[in-house]
């Protein structure tokens, strides 16, 4: 059955109708009363993104203005992002959308375009952003654990798993209401974007952030989230007990290798709460912590988000 679209843009609807159920002599003009209450403000929506100059492994804000509610994707260097919901513009004539990028610590510096499209997959504007590079510097590690059996390598699989599946937030509104702060006080001992060599082979950037804190030290959450993740894993698991919090509006947060944990799946916590205890679980080399944050499923530094937070609430 044929399908038409007949959207009413002053009245933020769309009317789906088949073509079988609309008498041959129904008039498709809107009543002039309604015509005539159209406002004199521009109703097309508007895009834009902060910054549009990203270094690599930094992160930007994608805001959309439109007179439409709907739901809106964004789609920009291989990504398919969904924009939340973020309130109306102050005149309520427009619906505010927003959603955050997270560059990745090695995507290709250069141009890319981005895409806004609508719920029908229509693209509704295009704009561009520009990635340049980062300075990252190379580490050397070796670590050597003996092979897993079939029964030990599928507990791992399904342990990996429960931690794909906590990296995308499904909360809807940002439960954060001040900047992110930092989960422990201690120096950094491995940054972001670190090139990592494991026994001599090239093993990909390091995704999140390390901080060398003393075992059983408590860690903080960084701002108010619901656990999406409390769980101890098997000693075979390289991440050891692990941490995901849903910060809300596709920001996420891990915590791994802790030694204990101090929150369990569902529970909402509160910016600055004890969340676990650092260890040594999983693949780690001695006590630390190693902290990610990740945007619509993709990693992001923490320490530059923290900063990125912090100009949110200027
Ligand atoms: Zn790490």
């Amino acid at each position: 059955m044929k399908q038409f679209l007949i959207g009413l843009g002053i009245l933020g609807l769309t009317l789906t109708a088949s073509a079988q159920e609309l008498p041959q002599t129904t008039p498709t003009v809107m009543p002039s009363s309604l015509a005539s209450s159209e406002p004199s403000v521009s109703l097309a929506p508007v895009f834009t993104i902060a910054p549009n100059k990203v270094v690599q492994g930094q992160s930007a804000e994608l805001n959309l203005q439109s007179s439409q509610p709907g739901k809106y994707k964004v789609e920009v260097a291989g990504q398919s992002l969904l924009m939340f919901e973020n309130g109306q513009t102050e005149a309520g004539k427009k619906h505010k959308y927003r959603a955050f990028l997270a560059i990745k610590g090695d995507l290709k510096p250069g141009g890319y375009t981005i895409l806004v499209k609508d719920e029908n997959g229509q693209v509704l504007l295009k704009d561009k952003l520009e990635v340049v590079p980062g300075a990252f510097s190379t580490q050397y590690i070796r670590f050597v654990r003996p092979p897993l059996n079939p029964e030990q390598a599928a507990l791992v699989a399904e342990e990996d798993k429960s931690v794909d599946e906590a990296r995308i937030s499904r909360t809807e509104q940002a439960l954060w209401d001040s900047p992110f702060i930092l989960p422990v006080p201690h120096r950094m001992s491995a940054a972001y974007g670190t090139r990592r060599y494991l026994n001599g082979k090239y093993n990909g950037y390091h995704s999140g952030v390390d901080f060398a804190s003393p075992h059983g030290y408590p860690i903080k959450s960084p701002a108010n989230a619901i656990v999406a993740l409390a769980r101890y894993f098997s000693k075979y698991n390289s991440n050891g007990n692990t941490i995901f919090l849903d910060h809300g509006q596709g920001v996420t947060s891990v915590y791994i290798h802790m030694s204990k944990l101090a929150v369990k799946n569902g529970d909402r916590v509160k910016k600055g709460q004890t969340i676990g205890y650092i260890g040594t679980t999983g693949r780690s080399t001695g006590p630390h912590l190693h902290w990610g944050v990740y945007l619509n499923g993709h990693n992001t530094d923490g320490m530059s988000w923290i900063r990125f937070s912090e100009r949110a609430f200027r």
